[in-house]
């Protein structure tokens, strides 16, 4: 079915007929560290409509703490539980599933879930520390890895490197029992405002491809976030909407999980990629960017 877009009668219907409005924030509220133009005006406006606002995002770089910081520093009052991250995901994912605590964590990414990790109680290593590490492939080389790491997560990671790989795939390989995880498989995303770069799904596929494994994936479009935030907000999916830039991991979250979907064209979709005939992926409806929705309601 061929997505509609947005106007004035479907904002006043959508915003009537859901509690909670769920943001994708690369592309839809920021691009890099640039706020995208009317999204204040938009969350007030929601809030004042009495909608709860969740945020969430597969970008593992960042804690939910460092989220709120950045936040604040655009301007914008959300809070830490107010936001979803795919590094705290993957730390939920283990307390769900009862890790053990003896086991250790093996982390290709950033700081997000390193610090998720540790406040959810887990003993972790990897991330930037190993981004400093060579190796040499010399003759008889022999490359040893902790045998107590129970878990191996990959995310976004601007260290990924050759040791990197191969500490996680000894670990996935060789390691009775070992969980891969990754925080999600987005190709591509605006890590800075001025063009897009390679996504964590880049670094998932290398491991993958070594280990020939396929991960469990605790980011959009999985539907373990969304399992989640229904334990931790007392919402129906089907009174929700999701709005995101993506269409294979926002808009496809949406669908999965049964909640409205909104694509705004301020990110990485184009009107011609979401019309193009080799496109599955079809939102309710769409727009070019969250502002919209104030200037319609406004009429
Ligand atoms: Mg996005």
């Amino acid at each position: 079915m061929a997505e509609g877009l947005l106007t004035a009668d479907a904002a006043r219907s959508l915003v009537g007929s859901v509690d909670a409005f769920l943001f994708d924030c690369d592309g839809v509220i920021w691009k890099g560290d640039e706020l995208i133009q009317g999204v204040p005006e938009t969350l007030e406006l929601l809030r004042k409509l009495g909608k709860k606002l969740v945020f969430v995002t597969n970008n593992s770089r960042k804690s939910r703490r460092q989220y709120s910081k950045k936040f604040k520093t655009l301007g914008l009052e959300v809070t830490e539980e107010e936001i979803f991250t795919s590094s705290f995901a993957a730390a939920m994912f283990l307390k769900l599933n009862k890790f053990s605590p003896e086991k250790k964590v093996y982390v290709v990414g950033e700081d997000g879930i390193l610090d998720e990790l540790k406040l959810a109680g887990f003993e972790c290593f990897g991330g930037p520390e190993d981004g400093k590490k060579n190796i040499m492939l010399e003759a008889n080389f022999y490359f040893d890895h902790d045998k107590s790491v129970g878990a191996v997560i990959v995310g976004l990671d601007q260290y990924f490197n050759y040791y990197k790989m191969q500490y996680a795939s000894l670990c996935i390989r060789e390691n009775p029992g070992c969980l891969f995880i990754a925080t999600n498989r987005d190709p591509t995303g605006h890590m800075t405002s001025a063009q897009e770069w390679p996504g964590a799904g880049t670094m998932v596929a290398a491991v993958s491809c070594s280990v020939q494994k396929e991960p469990i994936v605790v980011g959009k479009p999985s539907s373990f976030l969304m399992d989640f935030l229904l334990k931790s907000f007392n919402l129906e999916t089907s009174r929700m909407c999701m709005v995101g830039d993506r269409l294979d991991t926002d808009i496809l979250f949406g669908q999965n999980t049964g909640c409205k979907t909104l694509l705004v064209l301020s990110g990485v979709t184009t009107l011609p990629e979401l019309q193009d005939a080799s496109n599955t992926i079809h939102p309710d409806l769409y727009t070019n960017s969250v502002y919209d929705l104030v200037k319609l309601l406004q009429q």
